[in-house]
């Protein structure tokens, strides 16, 4: 692509997508939100449906992503884990065995009572008790705080294998099950011993520390134990700038985009008070995309907030963040020389409250394109623009090789 005319600015909102619900008239959030710049862009623009591409039940963020940047996930998908520690700020290393986590709480017969430790907030004292077990059998453990509850876990160490079962079934009031391998081969079954020596270890740890102890005195439940899933091992990728020939740049909030982001090698542009939550930089984030691709080839810009509401099943909060967004993005309308396109990850229905394999709806504008002269943006206008139907990951492909 021609880096000096042809920019490109992917806007990602989470969950965009949706179905339409009495309490809106009928209408699907996005459909019965006000949002005269998005209908700006779509009436200059033009209007089509994703194909969500995904292994699985339903699409997740993580596969959604990768699809969505064209990545094959047959050919180079990894667990979740390694996403996740990247998105923390983990410098991994080939090979590396990240898991995502719970702090949690169990009793003496190690039965599940709490897998989120009662959503306690502040572990980093708890991560250096941990850091006593500095290796087992030669494999270092690095533990990093995510939001709340959550942390990463990193093995890192030689023949490790990510083909190990997870010790969090997202189910309390059971006993924590052993890891377990999950074939034959010794690096396999290597890895679950060790692991599961480390869990126990932390495990004497934990519940001896005198900042356990002192919760317990205060009738919290203590971070006792480490339920880890989403085991991932991070092996090569080519990058986005390898694989499309251009320099890529983020904007995000949330943890999982940064680390998907950072995984193929895109450079973090970064916001103040961008949270990945409800309650975020909106304007902060659009304003900074507007400068930022003037400059750079391709940006990603990822929106957290629409996903949040949908799980909640608060369809009307939906409608209103997404005219929140509507009124941020205005600057992107002065942009020339740009490629925008606005669409999302997954669809995710308030009323199913989890994602879906539902169509996503996408615009995609420029000074240069021809004008499908949409009145919406909305799943049913979405249905009558000249995009049609693209697969997920054929999209971007699309986008590079027509309107760029
Ligand atoms: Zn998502
Ligand atoms: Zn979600």
């Amino acid at each position: 692509m021609n880096k000096d005319e042809n920019h490109f600015l992917l806007v990602v909102l989470d969950g965009l997508g949706d179905r339409p619900v009495k309490v809106l008239g009928g209408r699907t959030p996005l459909e019965a939100a006000q949002t005269p710049n998005l209908d700006w862009l779509m009436k200059k623009g033009r209007g089509g449906f994703i194909e969500p591409v995904f292994e699985g039940p339903f699409p997740t963020s993580k596969d959604a992503h990768l699809s969505l940047f064209g990545y094959s996930l047959r050919k180079w998908n990894m667990g979740r884990g390694v996403f996740e520690a990247a998105g923390l700020g983990v410098k991994l290393k080939k090979n590396d065995l990240a898991f995502r986590g719970n702090w949690a709480t169990v009793d003496e017969g190690l039965k599940i009572l709490d897998r989120r430790a009662g959503r306690i907030k502040e572990t980093k004292v708890l991560v250096r008790a941990l850091k006593k077990i500095h290796s087992v059998s030669g494999v270092r453990f690095i533990i990093n705080s995510g939001i709340e509850h959550r942390f990463t876990l990193v093995m890192r160490g030689k023949n490790l294998s990510d083909q190990i079962t997870a010790n969090d079934q997202h189910q309390a009031g059971v006993k924590v099950p052993l890891i377990a391998s999950l074939d034959d081969r010794p690096e396999s079954q290597r890895t679950a011993a060790i692991l599961n020596h480390f869990l126990e270890e932390a495990h004497r740890l934990l519940k001896n520390h005198p900042f356990n102890k002192a919760r317990k005195e205060k009738g919290l439940p203590p971070a006792n134990y480490l339920l880890l899933r989403g085991a991932g091992q991070l092996r090569e990728i080519p990058s986005f700038q390898e694989k499309w020939n251009c320099s890529a740049y983020f904007i995000t909030g949330g943890g999982l985009y940064r680390g998907v982001a950072k995984i193929l090698g895109m450079k973090e542009v970064k916001v103040t008070g961008a949270t990945g939550k409800t309650v975020t930089n909106l304007a902060g984030k659009f304003q900074t995309a507007a400068e930022v691709i003037k400059k750079t080839p391709f940006l990603f810009l990822h929106v957290k907030g629409t996903d949040i509401y949908s799980h909640d099943g608060d369809c009307q909060g939906k409608k209103e963040f997404i005219e929140k967004i509507d009124q941020a993005l205005k600057p992107l309308l002065d942009l020339s020389g740009t490629t925008v396109a606005v669409t999302a990850d997954h669809a995710t229905p308030c009323e199913e409250r989890e994602h879906s394999r539902d169509l996503i709806p996408v615009l995609v504008w420029s000074k240069k394109i021809r004008e499908d002269a949409l009145e919406h943006f909305g799943e049913k206008e979405c249905a009558k623009g000249s995009l049609g139907l693209i697969k997920q990951n054929q999209f971007l492909a699309t986008v590079l090789e027509n309107w760029l």
